[in-house]
């Protein structure tokens, strides 16, 4: 088979220079190039979370990084509230209870984004809430959360507002600092450009006096050690350095083009691919569309698993299906990353010509069209 392309929220494609870095021959961590090479990626993280808040890395997936959210902030019987309109935001709570955390979900529809107000009612009857979680991107829906909203409600209480960022982080914005988001997690597979296997998380004064009063268990995740180790430039434990060394050149990658500009072509990419879509008659599942990830309906008499399949087996294009009780009923197309403009008419191109050899009706050429039409318009 010939071409093969990854348009799924994670993981992405990486770029050749950022596989390139991956490939170079192993150095030691504990060493002084190491080090140079740890703060530079620092300053780099610092630089995509917008904060100048420590980011801790780990060898992890990002749900490592989740769980080490709750590990550090909280202790056993606890409350915390967390927004759950999704796969990831129950995650949330699956973490609490795991933890002998007392989670208060709250239950958004599916496809809708939190309402910021229901947070502030949550907290104002119950002054014991210590975190409230929630969802930047949620990946399972393409929901986008109202951070902003969000943050100037909780910095008002004493409860840490904690973020799961990870597929968000570097597809929309998030600016760490100057919403107030206490603790931000991201992960290395989405926006980030490279292979999984390392998590971040950003941690504000707030969130570290949280972290004195902790006394759940931990270990390989204990944010205190991991922060007087990056304060000598290092980590506690043998970092996966390869993945370190390339997450230095995805974010020189990010800077040299400038966040900003990033940022801005996955917003076109995303409404190119938003407009595609509709424009062959494909409904929107999400009703506060996220950038990174474009979630379709799959259309009546149509098996959402075999169109994701012949889109694969036809033309080598990985998007991914619906989660949960969404199996079968969306399709996902990422939209972050290293994807560039012209790759959204190369996929809204292969949805239009699987479904028509599926036998629903397209008029083929339309969507691509309608994408072609955003992404005509000059960059700003
Ligand atoms: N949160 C969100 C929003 C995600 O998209 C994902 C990964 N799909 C995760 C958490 C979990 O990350 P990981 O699979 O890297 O543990």
């Amino acid at each position: 088979m010939g071409k093969k392309y990854l348009f799924t929220p994670g993981p992405t494609e990486v770029p050749p220079s950022v596989l390139a870095a991956c490939a170079e021959p192993i150095i030691h961590h504990r060493t002084l190039e190491f080090e140079q090479i740890f703060a530079e990626v620092n300053e780099g993280l610092q630089y995509v979370f917008e904060t100048s808040n420590p980011v801790l890395t780990f060898a992890a997936s990002g749900t490592g990084a989740m769980e080490s959210a709750v590990a550090n902030l909280l202790s056993a019987g606890d409350e915390a509230l967390c927004v759950q309109g999704g796969k990831f935001g129950e995650r949330w709570t699956e973490l609490c209870n795991a933890y002998g955390v007392k989670a208060t979900p709250l239950d958004v529809e599916w496809g809708k984004a939190v309402e910021p107000s229901l947070i502030e009612k949550q907290l104002k009857d119950n002054p014991a809430l210590k975190a409230v979680f929630v969802t930047l991107s949620e990946t399972s829906t393409g929901v986008r959360s109202d951070l902003e909203a969000i943050g100037k409600i909780v910095a008002k209480t004493p409860a840490a507002l904690v973020v799961d960022a990870v597929s968000g982080l570097g597809a929309t914005r998030c600016r760490t600092d100057a919403w107030h988001l206490d603790v931000v997690v991201a992960g290395s597979q989405k926006a980030l450009m490279l292979p999984p296997g390392l998590a971040m998380v950003s941690v504000s004064d707030k969130a570290w006096a949280l972290v004195e009063k902790s006394t759940l268990p931990k270990y390989y995740f204990d944010w205190k050690k991991a922060k007087s180790n990056l304060d000598k430039k290092t980590t506690p434990f043998t970092p996966a350095v390869s993945l370190i060394v390339a997450l230095r050149e995805s974010l020189r990658l990010i800077r040299e083009e400038t966040l900003d500009a990033a940022l801005a072509r996955q917003a076109r990419m995303a409404e190119a691919c938003r407009a595609g879509l509709e424009a062959i008659g494909i409904e929107l599942y999400s009703q506060s569309p996220v950038e990174g990830v474009t979630v379709g309906k799959v259309p009546e008499g149509i098996k959402g698993g075999d169109f994701v399949k012949r889109l694969w087996s036809d033309f080598g294009i990985k998007v991914a299906g619906g989660q949960a009780q969404l199996k079968g009923k969306i399709f996902r197309i990422a939209t972050m990353g290293s994807l560039d403009c012209l790759d959204i008419p190369l996929v809204i191109s292969a949805v239009e010509m699987t479904l028509h050899r599926m036998g629903y009706p397209v008029e083929l050429g339309k969507g691509v069209a309608a994408a072609e039409k955003v992404l005509a318009q000059p960059v700003q």
